[in-house]
């Protein structure tokens, strides 16, 4: 992955809560954690990284793309959980979705949801899916391929255990970093055959 700019968004922060856990968990410390986590892993790779916010504080959804369009980025990743609605069982839905809108963006959201089914598959943890969606971050990305993932439902509680564990939290960075890896490779076998 050298020479790469990855950039990483993670969803919410401040006064943005995002959803709320099973017991408690707010989205937008999931979110950070999991980027400060991917942000070591993707260096030891080689990447260069860079996070659209390093502390618990507000970002417009502008100032995220924006940044990262200014500061060059390759490939845009913004980082979230998902929860239901407060009407719906949360013990019904887990799983990690990922959401892209434009072509330039759907090799990385179709190798993502395949390294995070293939990595969570032996904790019997469903693939939620693969979304072309309309979100303010995947349309206005225009630059750049890019994807929102959701990696899990932090309403459920099996869901929201992997945001508090190391060994939840590696596998889920884990599947990013096979993500890009496997994705790099199939768009361009002979620049990225050796990382
Ligand atoms: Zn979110």
């Amino acid at each position: 992955m050298a020479g790469l700019h990855i950039w990483l968004d993670p969803g919410h922060g401040g006064a943005s809560n995002g959803a709320l856990g099973a017991t408690g968990l707010a989205e937008r410390e999931a979110n950070l954690r999991l980027a400060l986590a991917l942000e070591k892993r993707l260096q030891a790779l080689g990447a260069t990284v860079s996070l659209g916010r390093r502390t618990d504080k507000a970002v417009s959804l502008e100032d995220r793309i924006e940044e990262a369009l200014e500061n060059h980025a390759d490939l845009f990743l913004s980082l979230h959980c998902n929860a239901v609605a407060d009407t719906t069982d949360p013990l019904s839905v887990r799983g990690p979705s990922v959401h892209y809108y434009h072509g330039l963006s759907q090799w990385l959201a179709e190798s993502l949801t395949a390294s995070l089914a293939a990595n969570l598959k032996s904790l019997d943890i469903p693939n939620y899916g693969l979304v072309r969606n309309n979100l303010f971050v995947t349309r206005e990305s225009i630059w750049f391929p890019a994807a929102l993932v959701e990696f899990c439902f932090i309403s459920h509680p099996g869901d929201e255990e992997l945001l508090v564990s190391d060994e939840g939290i590696h596998r889920l960075t884990q599947s990013v970093v096979d993500g890009l890896q496997m994705g790099l490779l199939q768009r361009d076998p002979e620049t990225n055959a050796k990382e």
